[in-house]
């Protein structure tokens, strides 16, 4: 039974309308569930009193009758045993291609890209499956029964049926990645009130609990992902500056190193069973967990393992331990100092530093963040509890519950993307209408034309990317807005919108003004970008940024001079009989002249010869006016018009 809230008068919702909502941090590693309760966060922990949910499901032989899978704790303890059906770090899996995820790592278990008849969930060519011996399950469907069990612990603790979650993904997540959350939600019957980014919800912990304001780092290190943010706090709004980092750094990486440490230390080789390899993995982890708590000047763990009837003994120092994993704490400060470059700020301008993830527990890389930033990091809130707690009091606050709702002041939470976004005009060309890192949600529009006399469609090619040119951008959707009606080239205005929802999913409008015929898009890609491809897109964008500017120029020039070619050309047609042979001759040198520039690469002197043309055919242009001035008016009387 839930218990009675009691709130200052005027300051909540009568009891009986209050809707239960909650928050979840779907981690790598291990999920969580918080709610808010007597207005405090607070996660909500199973029937043996664990708030930690490990994010571990194991297929059972369905010939054996019973339930069919494991969830957590059961399944994390037969991973041992039964490494190929049981599956962890399935969050590195979510919305991505077999290809994408073979690149990143090796998992004890199998991952196929076939589609499998017998699949529940039919998933995309070349998306990532796992195989069990329960047949082919998608990610979606792994992390269903996570937030299944997720939902049930809530409806348990709470006493009644949840009205809705916010669900928490890491700030890189792509549109791929965040439909695949959403469609795990729904399937696990659970409404999504919003995705909300990590360290998004950290902030609004620590901002809501702290009252505190200003410009803070979030460096957040957890079991399978890195994200690094810089977010500026005002007044209950909370802006991503910027965010960058790793999807496929964590913690497991340091286990993977100590292990391969060991291993080295003893003169093994790396090629194990796969039953001795998830042995070694887990007594990495425990090693670097204890490791935390040693005396870091003189203390050590035993790593102690057997390996295929291989017994493995090795004391490990916490100096040893630093040492090699030197190069992963080092990758996440690259990213931090990328981060803070793209917010251009310097890291002397944050006013805190908030960690979280489990694997901020280790001592270096709590004093490498402290030593960088020249100040000791905000820890004041359980580091792997603090992004659940934040999306419990925004889904509180979504749900209708919290003061802030009441009384209007509601939450703003405004996250960014990582790359522009724009569609292709002529020429080739990107014309960018979100800028990269624009805070999300947002609706941005711009009015295009079309090209040709009578065009009644146009096609609408939709990009992401830095680069000026097409080719250099990735295509995300392609559509066609059909049924303009027949117009002079220009003369057409049709307003392209590009709206990007909470959820940082993308859906593109183009409606001519005119007649209002309409057409739109929703982007869904069928798997996105990795860091690695957004960094490297980044890059190039910046090393060929002058040469992409001369290109651009170039393009632009040749698309003015075509049109004002075409233009020329189609009033020649329609009004040549205007001027006498002279001045028609000279408008066909100024075409002639134009015409031969126009394949040089010498953009001003396009434009040049393009501005002769405009200038020679200034007086036709007010000949042809007035005559359709005459025209109109022609056989109407002055109170006709
Ligand atoms: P999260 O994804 O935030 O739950 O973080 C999980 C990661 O934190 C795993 O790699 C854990 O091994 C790591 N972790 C948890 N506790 C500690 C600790 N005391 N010391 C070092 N790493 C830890």
């Amino acid at each position: 039974m839930a218990l009675l809230q009691i709130s200052e008068p005027g300051q909540s919702l009568d009891p009986h309308q209050r809707r239960l909502a909650v928050g979840i941090d779907l981690g790598t590693t291990n999920s969580l569930v918080a709610a808010l309760r007597h207005g405090v966060p607070e996660c909500l922990p199973d029937a043996q009193g664990r708030v930690l949910l490990p994010s571990v499901v194991r297929y059972l032989d369905p010939s054996l009758g019973g339930p069919g899978r494991e969830i957590g704790f059961a399944a994390l303890a037969a991973q041992l045993q039964d490494p190929a059906n049981t599956i962890s770090s399935v969050k590195r899996l979510m919305g991505r291609t077999r290809a994408q995820v073979a690149r990143v790592e090796k998992l004890p278990y199998r991952v196929l890209d076939l589609q499998d008849a017998s699949m529940s969930a039919q998933p995309a060519a070349g998306m990532a499956v796992v195989q069990t011996v329960a047949g082919c399950k998608t990610p979606i469907e792994v992390s269903a029964e996570i937030l299944a069990a997720l939902r049930q612990r809530a409806e348990d603790s709470l006493g009644d049926d949840l009205f809705g979650a916010v669900i928490t993904v890491p700030a890189y997540f792509d549109d791929a990645q965040r439909q695949a959350t959403k469609d795990a939600a729904e399937l696990a019957g659970l409404k999504v009130l919003r995705l909300i980014n990590e360290p998004t919800a950290a902030a609004i912990a620590y901002g809501l609990d702290n009252g505190v304001e200003g410009i803070f780092a979030v460096y957040d290190l957890g079991g399978g992902t890195f994200d690094a943010s810089i977010l500026r706090l005002t007044r209950g709004v909370f802006e991503v500056m910027a965010t960058g980092g790793d999807s496929a750094l964590g913690g497991d990486d340091y286990d993977a190193a100590l292990a391969a440490w060991v291993l080295a230390q003893q003169g093994l080789s790396a090629a194990l069973t796969p039953t001795a390899r998830a042995a070694l993995q887990a007594e990495a982890r425990r090693c670097k967990e204890a490791l935390s708590s040693v005396d870091q000047a003189d203390g050590s763990v035993l790593f102690g393992v057997d390996l295929d009837g291989h017994s493995v003994q090795q004391r490990v120092t916490p100096a040893q331990f630093e040492a090699c994993t030197a190069a992963l704490t080092e990758r996440t400060m690259v990213s931090v100092r990328k981060v803070l470059r793209d917010a251009v700020l310097g890291k002397a301008q944050m006013q805190g530093v908030v960690l979280v993830g489990g694997a901020t527990r280790m001592p270096q890389i709590r004093r490498t963040v402290c030593e960088f930033f020249g100040q000791a990091a905000l820890t004041n809130l359980n580091p792997d509890e603090v992004v659940a707690l934040g999306a419990a009091i925004q889904a509180d606050a979504l749900a209708g519950n919290s003061r802030r709702a009441d009384s209007g002041d509601e939450l703003l939470l405004l996250d960014v993307i990582p790359l522009s976004l724009g569609i292709e005009i002529m020429g080739g060309l990107v014309e960018r209408i979100v800028p990269r890192n624009s805070t999300i949600p947002t609706a941005l529009a711009q009015d295009f034309t079309t090209y040709q006399d009578g065009q009644t469609a146009l096609t609408l090619h939709v990009l992401q990317g830095e680069r000026d040119l097409v080719a250099d951008c990735r295509s995300l959707a392609r559509f066609v807005l059909r049924g303009i009606p027949p117009m002079a080239a220009g003369a057409a205005r049709i307003r392209v919108t590009f709206t990007i929802d909470a959820d940082g999913l993308l859906s593109v409008s183009a409606k001519e003004q005119g007649s209002g015929v309409q057409a739109s898009i929703e982007v869904k890609p069928s798997y996105g970008l990795s860091d690695e491809q957004i960094a490297a897109m980044l890059k190039d964008s910046f090393v060929t940024a002058e040469q992409d500017m001369q290109a651009r120029a170039l393009i632009e020039a040749r698309v003015d001079a075509d049109r004002m070619i075409a233009a020329t050309r189609s009033a020649l047609a329609a009004d040549a009989d205007l001027l006498d042979p002279g001045e028609g001759e000279q408008i066909g040198h100024l075409i002639d002249a134009l015409t031969q520039r126009q394949s040089s690469s010498d953009a001003a002197a396009i434009e040049a010869a393009t501005e002769s043309l405009a200038k020679g055919t200034e007086a036709f242009a007010a000949m042809r006016m007035n005559r359709s001035i005459r025209q109109a008016l022609a056989g109407k009387k002055l109170e006709q018009i």
